[in-house]
């Protein structure tokens, strides 16, 4: 049983850790769900691989999400054990026979996702060539307007589509096209281009069904970041514009947790402007390295004091070199061996990531139900003194 408590500092004041602590906040979870499902003109699969945690997700199922993208057996396995009436959709492009078979007899999957001609001959073979298949074509667009690039693995070209969809069309009940953008897209009119892409190739392949128009949606890191809003707003416009008349759905996964989990860290040993912490790139912390130094951050103190900020690089506690996380990250410059940071905006690629390596495979879950101090909060330097002119 995972325990609740009132913050991060009540959880260190009655229990005595050493291990990092991932902090989930589940009624933040739930805002969060109810916000993107109401706001987006069609339906909102969780992409699991973003944090599987089963407190996250049910919390999203509380806001109001009912479906799942799944890539993985295990992660079907996963959400159909925690969440029984949830629908899995298998949105990996290379699948294993068996997995699909199993997904499609025993979890109810009939969306699979490919981008080469034998896949979906694999697909239809491992489903025992099903007459009610929902099929849908990776299409490969442009990753210009996100931070992390998800391009030169997955999808196929605009003629490759063509042709799948119509090989598709013959044994499916319902074809689709689907996308990604990149993960952290900070470019509203990337989907408004990747949109484009695909009403051309739908309108050569002889219309589609459905249309999901992938993940990607930014988290608030640093503030500048456009709404779900106004991403939400760019593709219904662009959607209409190319007069595509097909069911729209999305797979959020950043956008949806990451404002709710926060991860707590020790400092086991300070040189100078230099923090060495019992977490890192190979636990929860890889993102404060890939997305950068953008995560808001604290010490967490009884009584804080009045320090001011100082400017500190984040080192892990593996012996490998690339577990370093470089600043600026500010905090206060009196921070000292054996406090612990809260690291806030981590509900995202944080445990998800974790591994064992170098022997730091502990840490723990917990519950905390204060509203999140961080959302909206940028690790930033502070401003500026006023001089008198
Ligand atoms: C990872 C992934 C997502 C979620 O991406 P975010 O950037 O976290 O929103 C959605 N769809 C697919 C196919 C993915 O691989």
């Amino acid at each position: 049983m995972v325990q609740a408590y009132g913050s991060a500092a009540a959880l260190l004041s009655v229990h005595s850790t050493t291990d990092p602590v991932v902090c989930i906040r589940p009624r933040t979870l739930v805002a969060a769900a109810r916000e993107i499902v109401a706001t987006f003109p069609g339906d909102v699969l969780y992409a699991v691989k973003c944090n599987d945690e089963p407190l996250v997700l049910r919390a999203l199922w509380a806001g109001g999400v009912r479906e799942f993208d799944t890539a993985s057996i295990a992660e079907v396995r996963r959400v159909r054990e925690f969440l029984p009436e949830a629908r899995c959709h298998f949105m990996h492009p290379v699948k294993s026979p068996e997995a699909v078979a199993e997904a499609y007899r025993d979890h109810g999957v009939r969306r699979f996702v490919f981008d080469h001609a034998d896949e979906l001959a694999k697909v239809v073979a491992a489903t025992g060539r099903a007459n009610d298949l929902e099929l849908f074509v990776r299409l490969a667009v442009p990753g210009d307007g996100a931070v992390l690039a998800l391009t030169g693995k997955f999808g196929c070209s605009p003629d490759e589509a063509v042709a799948l969809l119509r090989a598709a069309r013959a044994v499916a009940r319902e074809v689709g096209l689907t996308f990604h953008v990149g993960s952290q897209c900070v470019e509203p009119r990337a989907f408004a281009r990747a949109i484009a892409m695909a009403a051309d190739v739908a309108g050569r392949a002889g219309g589609i069904d459905h249309l999901d128009v992938g993940g990607g949606f930014p988290a608030a890191y640093t503030g500048d970041e456009p709404s779900f809003g106004s991403f939400a707003g760019v593709i219904r416009d662009a959607v209409r514009g190319h007069g595509l008349r097909c069911h729209l759905q999305c797979e959020p996964g950043r956008a949806l947790v990451a404002t709710g989990a926060s991860v707590l860290a020790r400092v086991e040993l300070r040189r100078g402007r230099s923090l060495y912490l019992n977490d890192g790139v190979y636990g929860n912390l890889a993102e404060l390295k890939w997305i950068g130094p953008h995560f808001p951050m604290r010490v967490v103190r009884d009584r804080p004091r009045a320090a001011a900020l100082e400017a500190f690089d984040l080192f892990g506690p593996t012996c490998d070199s690339i577990d370093s996380m470089p600043g600026p990250h500010w905090l206060p410059a009196d921070v000292q061996q054996g406090e612990w940071l809260e690291v806030g905006m981590m509900g995202a690629y944080s445990n998800a990531l974790r591994t064992g390596f170098n022997g730091f495979h502990d840490s723990r879950v917990a519950v905390v139900n204060d509203p999140p101090w961080y959302v909206g909060v940028a690790n930033a330097p502070p401003p500026p003194v006023a001089r008198a002119a």
